[in-house]
């Protein structure tokens, strides 16, 4: 396992049962890591089960003896008051994982609105934006940091009707460069890691549209898309987990400013 002991990592967007932050926080801790889970609150269904987000998230602090903060990353009060509370608990940040992203408001092109546009932003680009701004201080002071944003094979081309996740998940791409430019010489490393189809529930919910819209079972619709994929299958959030844990740790510092894909080998569309 990765020697990440004494790190202080904060993880958004993980309360999700098979979601790719939960994944990534239970691996950071395995490694040794002092992790910060955050998510938004409110209720959030499962399998038809009516749950709230922060029972989610304590419970995932609880099984890997980290740390539960509500955070919604589009609002800015709450990022600072979150980045306060993890100092006072456990110290400065030390890995900044921005995996809180959402599909919400990707649609047809021509049909999306500018309220679409900006929501789309705020969670998936202006957030990670500010938790960077955030952090970066005290990681200029230490000398050292990690920051790695989870982008999208929609960071690396484009598929239809995914207009403004793409355009945010290529912006993230920029993101990550500038950061790793520009603090490369404190000590800081800005990478992105893009999943490709993991079988989690986001993943599952667009399986489920393309369906409906292409008028063919879930079934064929998961063997028309998994066709493209060099391994013919979806990945799991831990193979994603594994390759933000290479970033974060020892291994991984030499490098900066790439883009890591976890795919199973796809074309990238456009
Ligand atoms: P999930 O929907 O399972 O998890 C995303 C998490 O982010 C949820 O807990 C969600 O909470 C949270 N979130 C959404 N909006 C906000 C917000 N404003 N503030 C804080 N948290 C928020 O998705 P995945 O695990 O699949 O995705 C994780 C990341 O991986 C995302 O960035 C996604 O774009 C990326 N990705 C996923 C792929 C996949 O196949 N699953 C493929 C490519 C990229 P809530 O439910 O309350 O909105």
């Amino acid at each position: 396992m990765t020697s990440l002991a004494g790190q202080v990592a904060l993880i958004t967007g993980a309360s999700a049962p098979r979601g790719i932050g939960r994944a990534i926080a239970v691996r950071l801790a395995q490694g040794g890591a002092r992790v910060v889970v955050t998510d938004t609150e409110g209720p959030v269904e499962i399998e038809g089960k009516a749950h709230q987000r922060s029972d989610l998230l304590n419970q995932l602090a609880l099984q890997i003896g980290g740390l539960a903060v509500t955070l919604d990353v589009t609002k800015p009060d709450q990022i600072a008051g979150c980045i306060e509370t993890v100092h006072q608990a456990l110290g400065p940040v030390d890995i900044l994982v921005n995996n809180a992203g959402s599909l919400a408001g990707s649609d047809n092109f021509l049909s999306t609105t500018p309220a679409q546009w900006q929501a789309s932003f705020a969670v998936n680009l202006l957030g990670p934006m500010q938790l960077a701004q955030a952090v970066i201080p005290a990681m200029q002071a230490k000398g050292a940091g990690r920051i790695i944003n989870i982008g999208s094979t929609g960071s690396l081309g484009a598929e239809p009707g995914f207009g403004a996740y793409t355009a945010m998940k290529h912006g993230l791409v920029g993101l990550s460069k500038t950061l790793a430019a520009e603090f490369g010489p404190d000590g800081i490393l800005c990478n992105t890691v893009c999943p490709g189809y993991i079988a989690t529930d986001m993943h599952m919910a667009a399986n489920a549209r393309l369906s409906q819209e292409q008028g063919v079972s879930l079934d064929e619709m998961k063997r028309r898309r998994y066709a493209d994929v060099a391994l013919r299958d979806a990945g799991t959030p831990e193979d994603v987990a594994e390759a933000v844990a290479y970033l974060a740790g020892p291994a991984g510092c030499y490098v900066t400013g790439i883009n890591l894909p976890v795919t199973g080998g796809v074309p990238y569309g456009i």
